[in-house]
């Protein structure tokens, strides 16, 4: 974002006084401590959100240039007298070195930002160390979640949640009104023991993703080394013959559509095992256990990556004529024909096969991608639960079905050729369909009315053992089945 557009109030003055709740933070005179990266991002934001910047540093002569002109810099001593609210943007190493400034801090709010190189680096949280110090203060830890980058980059761009904890509400109510102003939403974290859980959440590195990214790893290694054996080795220790040349593209594409097929499979996996579970007990109120737990809590990371991989595979089998090894393939094939005098080369088995399989893969990919883009936090909210659970669970689950005519068309008679089974290893295709069919055939008999009937009932509330009377309107039914397939 440009100065020009930061020079723009993110909230127009006349929201601000239109709003009793916001104006008595807006215009208010709030203090920073350092003038470091962090420093100067916060004051350019709270000068444009229409508050008033005064900057305390040990140099402010040399670092007054970086500042907007509006921000007034000038030594720590002289910043903190001139206001209650003040931003520690220094770091936890630094704080000792403020303590001269103890006396004029007294009954002062301290926002401390700071963040920490490692997780539970310390075993006390960089807030209750800085509380510590200035026990006349009001410590209240907040705005470290979020980037110099985002500060600056506008309201609309970037995290907009500002956690926020405190021992004192008052203080609390203060920073996120002012975070409101500037801007963010302001999300209470309670009381100052938070502290160190709020520190520790800009280290984390895609804690959702860690499984699923395992999972999808863990299921390309093992399909790469089967394709390997098959498509690599074989032909090597059969008839000598070195095909290295296929791992780069024609193994890594064979591997890439199991692992996304595979993948889109165990989103709608361990729906049907909670479904099972509920059915055996006859109870929706016992827990799953833990992995079914963390799996149910996966399914939206596993079903991205599935649309991951299933995306490269279309990029790479777009590229597959591209290749110097096909052309010569071609070229060896059309001279064979040649010299065996074999004018049409037409099968048309293979035509309609091969049109087929094309065609379904791109039908499958489309609706993969459709449930990958509702499945962003900013889409997924503007559609109401029946509109996502349909895309998500009926149209997901039509992808899948897809998903499985593309791979029997790919397929088509080969499971029934011997030569296809390397090593007496059976194609690869063939594997892939077994986690898929499962939860197909799964979905089908749980759609038998004895079945399903059941299962809502049970969705509903309904015990095993339990005398309940209970009435089930064909329309509610109908309702909370879309409801609870995609909730399980
Ligand atoms: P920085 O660029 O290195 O700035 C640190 C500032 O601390 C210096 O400019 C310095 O300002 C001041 N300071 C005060 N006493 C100091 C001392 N004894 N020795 C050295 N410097 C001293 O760091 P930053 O990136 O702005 O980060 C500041 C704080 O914000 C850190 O606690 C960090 O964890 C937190 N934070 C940063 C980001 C980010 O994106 N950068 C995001 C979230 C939180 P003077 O020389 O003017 O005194």
């Amino acid at each position: 974002m440009s100065r020009g557009d930061m020079a723009k109030p993110l909230l127009g003055s006349q929201g601000i006084e239109g709003d009793p709740s916001i104006t008595p933070a807006a215009g208010r005179t709030i203090g920073v401590l350092g003038s470091g990266d962090f420093a100067r991002s916060l004051a350019i934001r709270l000068v444009c959100s229409g508050f008033k910047v005064v900057v305390g540093s040990r140099n402010p002569k040399r670092k007054a240039g970086l500042f907007p002109s509006a921000a007034e810099v000038t030594f720590q001593a002289d910043a903190v007298k001139k206001t209650d609210v003040i931003f520690v943007a220094v770091f936890r190493e630094h704080y000792s070195t403020l303590c001269d400034l103890a006396d004029m801090l007294v009954g002062k709010i301290l926002v401390d930002v700071s963040n920490n190189t490692e997780i539970n680096h310390q075993k006390e949280s960089n807030a209750e160390y800085l509380a510590s110090l200035f026990p006349a203060c009001t410590v209240v830890k907040g705005f470290n979640v979020i980037s110099a980058w985002t500060l600056q980059s506008g309201a609309r761009d970037g995290n907009k949640q500002v956690l926020i904890c405190s021992n004192n509400q008052e203080a609390k109510r203060t920073v996120a009104e002012i975070a409101q102003v500037m801007g963010f939403t302001p999300v209470d974290m309670g009381c100052m023991s938070s502290a160190h859980e709020i520190e520790n959440i800009p280290l984390r590195l895609l804690p959702a993703w860690r499984i699923p990214i395992f999972l999808a790893l863990g299921l390309f290694l093992c399909f790469f080394t089967y394709n390997l054996i098959r498509q690599v080795i074989h032909p090597y220790i059969r008839e000598q013959k070195i095909k290295l040349y296929k791992i780069p593209i024609e193994v890594v594409n064979t591997t890439l559509p199991c692992v996304a097929y595979v993948m889109l499979s165990l989103v709608y996996l361990p729906g049907v095992l909670a479904a099972c579970l509920q059915l055996y007990y006859g109870t929706k109120y016992r827990r799953f256990p833990d992995w079914l737990d963390q799996w149910l809590q996966h399914r939206k990371q596993i079903g991205l990556l599935s649309f991951f991989c299933a995306a490269l595979h279309a990029v790479y089998s777009l590229c597959l004529p591209m290749r110097r090894s096909h052309r010569y393939q071609l070229i060896e094939t059309a001279v064979k024909q040649a010299m065996e005098k074999k004018m049409n080369i037409w099968v048309e088995e293979e035509v309609w096969r091969m049109e087929i399989y094309i065609s379904v893969g791109i039908i499958a990919l489309g609706l993969l991608s459709l449930l990958a883009i509702t499945s962003l936090p900013s889409i997924a909210n503007s559609l109401n639960w029946r509109e996502f659970s349909f895309i998500q669970s009926t149209l997901g689950f039509i992808a899948l079905v897809i998903s499985t005519l593309h791979t029997l068309t790919y397929g088509w008679s080969r499971a029934f050729d011997e030569n296809q089974y390397k090593f007496y290893l059976p194609p690869t295709y063939t594997l892939t369909l077994l986690v898929p069919c499962t939860v197909i055939l799964a979905k089908v008999i749980f759609s038998l009315p004895c079945i399903q009937q059941r299962l809502l009932r049970i969705r509903r509330g309904w015990e095993k053992g339990r005398y309940v009377k209970f009435i089930l309107p064909s329309a509610m039914a109908e309702h909370s089945s879309g409801e609870t397939s995609s909730n399980v």
